[in-house]
Order: C-alpha cells, then sequence, then structure tokens
C-alpha cells in the first residue's frame, strides 16, 4: 500500500435522514478508491457496505447517529492501513439539497455559510436537515479538511423568469421564497456537458432535453447549456411522477384531504412525497417490479406505468416546443440508464418530429454513454450514465483552488 492512499482525492458525502452515501475519488483521473453506504442509521438494525480498493466488507449492528456513522467508516478505512483524517485528502464534498436564493454556486462551508444553510431549511425540511447533519458529522471528525457544499439547485439558477416563476401574490411569493429551483441541477449539468463531448459537438450549439429518471425523477430543458426549463419546483416534489412522489398534481387536492378527510399538513406532505407515485399507484416503487408486473398483466402497476409515460411525454412535447428545436434526447439515472422498455415507449411514435430509437442499439446494455438513435434520426437520443460523485468532486476540488 503507498504511503498516502487517498491522496489529493475528494470524500464525496450524500447524507440523507437514516442514511449516508460516500465516495473517495480522485477528481481527475476518475478513479474511485472507496464507496460505501450507511443505512436505517438511528435503528438497531443499521448496517454499513464499505467497498475499498476492490474488497468489501458489511458492517451490521446499531449506529446511534451520523455522528457514530462517520466514526464508524474512519474505521473501515483504519482497518485498511488508511487514517483518514491525516492522509492528504483534499477535500469534502457534501451534496446539499436546496440552496434557496442564497447558493448558486459551489461553496467553501465555513460558519456563515452553515447557518445560512440552516436557515433555508424550511425550504426543503425532507432533506437539508440530513445535510446538514451530514456536514456537521464529517466536520467534527475533520475539522483540518476544508468542506465544500455542492447544490442540487444551483444549475437552475438563473432559470428564465417566465419558467421559474409561479403565477401567484407577488409579494407573498417574494416574501417566502416561493419560486421554482429545480434539482437534480448536479446531474443534469454533468449528463448535458457529457453529450457535447460524446457527440464532438461544442456545448453551446446544443439544445437537449435531459431526463433523469431514477428513484426520484426529473427533467430539463437545455438550450446551449444552459437550462431553460425543469420540472421540479420549489420542492422535488413537483413534475414527473416518481417512485414516492405525486409529482404534479392540483393544489386543490391538498385543500380537499385537509377539510374532508381531516388529514394534517405533515399527513399530507408524507402522503405526497413517500406514499404516491408508483407505490401509492400499484404498491411498488422499484421500477423493475413494476415492470415485471406489467407483464405478469397486472392492472394496478399497468395503468401506473401509463401515468408515468403519460406525463414524461407531455413534457417531452412540452419542451420541443420550448427548444423549438431538438438535437438530443438523454437518458440517464437507475431507470434511464436500464430500462430500454421505458426508453423505447417515452419516445414510441415520433418519428413524425424527427425522433427514432433503433430498437437494437436501445437493448445493449452497457455502463458507457451510448447513442441509440437509428442514422436516419434526425434528434439523436442516448443514454449517458450520470457520475453526480465525479461532478460533486470535481467541483469540491476548484473550490478549494486544485483544478484537478
Ligand atoms: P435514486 O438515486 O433516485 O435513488 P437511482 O438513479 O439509483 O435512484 O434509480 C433507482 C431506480 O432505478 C429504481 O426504481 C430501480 O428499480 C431502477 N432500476 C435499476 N435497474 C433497473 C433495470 N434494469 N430496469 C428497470 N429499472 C431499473
Amino acid at each position: 500500500m503507498s504511503e498516502a492512499p487517498i491522496d489529493g482525492s475528494v470524500l464525496v458525502v450524500n447524507a440523507g435522514s437514516s442514511s449516508l452515501k460516500y465516495q473517495v475519488l480522485h477528481p481527475a483521473t476518475e478513479e474511485v478508491i472507496a464507496d460505501g453506504l450507511a443505512e436505517q442509521i438511528g435503528e438497531s438494525t443499521s448496517r454499513i457496505k464499505h467497498w475499498y480498493r476492490g474488497h468489501e466488507v458489511v458492517l451490521e449492528g446499531p449506529l446511534a447517529d451520523h455522528d457514530a456513522a462517520i466514526a464508524a467508516v474512519l474505521e473501515l478505512f483504519a482497518a485498511d492501513g488508511v487514517d483518514v483524517a491525516d492522509s492528504g485528502l483534499a477535500a469534502v464534498g457534501h451534496r446539499v439539497v436546496h440552496g434557496g436564493r442564497s447558493f448558486f454556486e459551489p461553496t467553501l462551508i465555513d460558519d456563515a455559510v452553515r447557518s445560512e444553510i440552516e436557515r433555508i431549511c424550511p425550504l426543503a425540511p425532507l432533506h437539508n436537515p440530513a445535510n446538514l447533519v451530514g456536514i456537521d458529522a464529517v466536520t467534527a471528525l475533520l475539522p483540518a479538511v476544508p468542506a465544500v457544499a455542492i447544490f442540487d439547485t444551483a444549475f437552475f439558477h438563473d432559470l428564465p423568469a417566465a419558467a421559474s416563476t409561479y403565477a401567484l401574490d407577488a409579494a407573498v411569493a417574494d416574501e417566502y421564497a416561493v419560486r421554482r429551483y429545480g434539482f437534480h441541477g448536479t446531474s443534469h449539468e454533468y449528463v448535458s456537458r457529457k453529450v457535447a463531448e460524446v457527440l464532438g459537438r461544442d456545448l453551446t450549439e446544443l439544445n437537449q432535453i435531459v431526463l433523469h429518471l431514477g428513484n426520484g425523477a426529473s427533467m430539463s430543458a437545455v438550450a446551449g447549456g444552459k437550462p431553460i426549463d425543469t420540472t421540479m419546483g420549489m420542492t422535488p416534489l413537483e413534475g414527473l411522477v416518481m417512485g414516492t412522489r405525486t409529482g404534479d398534481i392540483d393544489a386543490g387536492v391538498v385543500f380537499q384531504l385537509a377539510r374532508v378527510a381531516g388529514m394534517s399538513i405533515d399527513d399530507i406532505d408524507t402522503l405526497f412525497n413517500k406514499r404516491s407515485g408508483l407505490k401509492g399507484m400499484c404498491g411498488e416503487n422499484d421500477f423493475r417490479a413494476v415492470l415485471q408486473r406489467v407483464e405478469a398483466g397486472d392492472e394496478s402497476a399497468k395503468l401506473a406505468y401509463e401515468v408515468y409515460l403519460h406525463r414524461l411525454r407531455r413534457y417531452i412535447g412540452a419542451y420541443m416546443i420550448e427548444l423549438g428545436r431538438v438535437d438530443a434526447i438523454v437518458f440517464t439515472a437507475g431507470v434511464g440508464e436500464n430500462a430500454a422498455q421505458v426508453r423505447a415507449d417515452s419516445l414510441a411514435g415520433l418519428a413524425g418530429y424527427g425522433i427514432e430509437i433503433d430498437a437494437d442499439r436501445n437493448a445493449i446494455r452497457s455502463p458507457d454513454p451510448r447513442v441509440i438513435s437509428t442514422a436516419d434520426s434526425k434528434v439523436t437520443v442516448l443514454v449517458v450514465p450520470t457520475n453526480e460523485e465525479l461532478a460533486i468532486a470535481r467541483q469540491a476540488m476548484e473550490v478549494v483552488g486544485q483544478t484537478p
């Protein structure tokens, strides 16, 4: 083992309310050195799956909180002879979901930045508090390593006003920072840039529709590298149908459930974010299970799949009009990268608009970026695996002044 096995690398941290995903990687060489996930933090059934240079260990046993989880992860590194606090780690990059109106670029975390992230927590109560717990836990154990916050909203900061403004009383919107922020920005930015690379074209010349279809799902219209619209709004609830989230829904449903069903605001928040979407409609939020049930003729899964596709196609149509000319349609994230059926169904019957998928190319499974449209298709359709960790590591490195 080398003397400084993680020298010059970045620790990327994505903290959820009961989970902590991490990766150690070199932004320049793209080498992943370690990768892991701590789950069910705060319960008796916590476990950590930790991978370091080709070998994996699973640690089971209670982790009281995120501090305990990070401490356990550092011990796993120590077991492989790596003292993370003293091995030349260049930076920690923290994924922070909501940057509100304050943050629109990667930001070195100091006390003032930490307080501001805390102040905007009400905008993203399901996400930012967990991100902050992650920041505090890592900072406590690695106080000497610069920490950088990378915001999911940043890429969409300059959305045109027509796309970012809700048709709401302007004074109320302004007072409570109610606007459309957009999320998954790190992924939309990474993927749209990668498309230019793959096609050997200048990013500024390309009009793209990017479909980030994971458990959470969002779509963006990107003109010359700049987003002009996106499906998520003030929170990551708006837009596409997701694993457990409604996506677009008439706000009147909230009034109905509160007045008639007597549900509290918190009940409705949980219903819309955790018990809806595919899971709400057919009981499954894992897309593979939904597709298997569709195949087996299950009616509720079929309807859920149709609602999912209907929403996707509605936005594809909208973004074609907004962009005027579309050069590329790109699929990414768990469903977008793996589910050939979803790609085929979402673009079926669009040959009249110059969009044609090649069935053989679409069926190929590969971890590499690839074109899946026919040679004659006017619009190039691609699958581009996202890599948010790499994008976060690169941005963190730029902030600490060591451009990779
Ligand atoms: P997130 O990061 O939002 O949690 P991912 O991008 O990891 O989500 O995507 C998870 C989703 O991808 C799950 O719904 C999973 O079922 C789906 N998925 C993964 N592999 C496949 C596959 N081969 N076919 C269909 N769906 C898949």
